[in-house]
């Protein structure tokens, strides 16, 4: 079942994304060669209990261990933390976390380079940032599901990215993970229809080199088959009528 969200409650969305940006932001900062995956999770889930009221969504949610998702490299998503992860130069982390407040959840991913990388990888964040932002385009009433993931897929494939299959973006609020299933890919005007106070978490995962995945074997880890690098990012958004508003941005006041 879609659910339709009251404005009240995407204020409080809307609160909980604005700390899951404000997360991001600060593991952003932190994410250097020498840090471990795990000190950043650590610095992520304090600040997030430092609100009132907020706790790390990932946390528990089909036993995962650990409030951040931390991806390096060819790892899609879904990497867990770890004392034995360091970061060095030319790595990319792809960071993703969840927060929820008052019963509500908010989703968001990013992927960080650390120091300098390689063009190609460069241009992967870049590719994977703009169709995230093609994908949130299209998310308004009188539109599809299929139109966002639609929208995902020509950016990246026009790229010469290709777009993971297996994992979708998801309708998101009592619970993290609520129908619709946001593909990214697709055709326009399929799939459910888009309306008003609707909220989805877009979320392309984007390849350099082919689609598929596997799973390895700590059961949670998402890595290209290929071993080419992979990029993540990720707004939760509410369908509104003329466009998308994105409900984890980092909130005024906030220093870049
Ligand atoms: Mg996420
Ligand atoms: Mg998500």
């Amino acid at each position: 079942m879609i659910t339709i969200k009251s404005p009240r409650e995407v204020e409080i969305m809307a609160a909980a994304g604005g700390i899951v940006a404000e997360t991001l932001h600060l593991v952003a900062r932190h994410t250097r060669p020498g840090i471990s995956t795990e000190e950043l999770d650590t610095i992520a889930e304090d600040f997030i209990r430092s609100h009132p009221g907020a706790l790390p969504s990932f946390k528990g949610l089909y036993d995962f261990p650990k409030s951040l998702c931390t991806s390096i490299n060819q790892e899609v998503v879904h990497g867990i933390p770890s004392p034995k992860r360091v970061l060095k130069e030319g790595d990319i982390l792809s960071v993703d976390c969840g927060v929820s407040l008052e019963g509500l959840h908010a989703d968001s991913a990013v992927t960080v380079p650390v120091g300098e990388v390689a063009d190609d990888v460069r241009r992967l964040l870049e590719v994977t940032q703009a169709a995230l932002e093609a994908g949130i385009a299209q998310a308004h009433v009188g539109n599809h599901v299929g139109d966002i993931g639609h929208a995902v897929q020509r950016v990246a494939e026009a790229a010469g990215c290709s777009v993971v299959r297996e994992l979708v973006g998801h309708g998101i609020g009592t619970s993290f993970h609520e129908e619709p299933q946001v593909p990214n890919y697709g055709k326009p005007k399929r799939g459910p229809r888009l309306t008003r106070g609707m909220t989805i978490a877009i979320e392309p995962m984007i390849n350099l080199g082919r689609p598929e995945i596997r799973t390895l074997e700590d059961k949670w880890t998402v890595v290209t088959r290929d071993g080419e690098w992979s990029a993540h990012f990720e707004h939760t958004v509410m369908v509104d009528e003329g466009g998308a508003r994105i409900l984890t941005l980092l909130p005024a006041g906030v220093r870049e």
